[in-house]
């Protein structure tokens, strides 16, 4: 099972992911933590990556794909469900992530398009904290960590994601409506799209997608 998670910034795709990969054995691939860690590790690909991202514009189309190759291909064989958080963000990726799934005589199962208004969205990201050990989100008003500020797994004190600033944030979403968005029609036109009304709380929200994979599963 393929799942692709499509939506603007701070809809709550990753919160979401990580739920979906905790309650099933399904693998979690978000583009955005793997290219923070390739930052991170300074690797090649982190170094040609990182000045996209600080501006709040997609990271080339080659560079995602080679992560996400590189990502399925050395996972074990005995997972055969993926969750795609944040990917594809252009209708090149979905096409080259339809090519790399064909290659395994496999297809998407279920596009999700998490839908919601604009100033919600932009009061979740800047309250939005992270572990920059583990990558888990926090939210200081809407998912508290148990202690004020700190990881629940890993002790250490959350940051606020230097992209999540007001500006960057701007554009972000202004690249979602132009570069990603069209995703939504490329799926709609396959019978793949399934919206989901993404304002709701964090449980509400994880009642509906635990539906399409229940259905997805029979
Ligand atoms: P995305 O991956 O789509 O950018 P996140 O999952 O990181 O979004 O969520 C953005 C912020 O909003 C985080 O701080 C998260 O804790 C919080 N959040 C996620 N889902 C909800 C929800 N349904 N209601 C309120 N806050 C949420
Ligand atoms: P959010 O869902 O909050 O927008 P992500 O963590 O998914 O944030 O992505 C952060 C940044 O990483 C994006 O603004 C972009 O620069 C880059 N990025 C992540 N996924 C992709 C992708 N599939 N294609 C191109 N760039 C990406
Ligand atoms: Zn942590």
């Amino acid at each position: 099972m393929f799942i692709v998670f499509i939506g603007p910034p701070g809809v709550g795709k990753g919160t979401q992911a990580n739920m979906l990969a905790e309650k099933y054995p399904m693998f979690k691939i978000s583009t955005g933590d793997l290219l923070r860690e390739a930052i991170r590790e300074k690797t090649t690909l982190g170094e040609r990556a990182k000045s996209f991202m600080e501006r709040g514009e997609l990271v080339p189309d080659a560079l995602v794909i080679e992560l996400v190759n590189e990502k399925v291909s050395t996972t074990s064989k005995d997972i055969n469900s993926f969750i795609f958080d944040g990917f594809p963000r252009t209708i090149e990726q979905a096409k080259q992530l339809d090519g790399l799934l064909l290659s395994k005589k496999s297809s998407i199962s279920v596009a999700v398009n998490f839908a919601m208004d604009e100033e919600e969205r932009v009061t979740r990201l800047s309250g939005r904290r992270m572990c920059p050990k583990c990558q888990r989100t926090y939210h200081i008003k809407f998912a508290k960590p148990k202690i004020d500020n700190l990881c629940d797994y890993c002790n250490v004190d959350l940051i606020q994601r230097s992209d999540d600033d007001e500006a960057v944030i701007r554009q972000r979403s202004s690249v979602y409506w132009e570069q990603t968005r069209p995703l939504l029609d490329f799926y709609d036109q396959r019978n793949l799209l399934q919206t989901i009304d993404a304002s709701r709380n964090i449980d509400l929200v994880f009642k509906d997608l635990d539906n399409f994979v229940a259905n997805l599963k029979k």
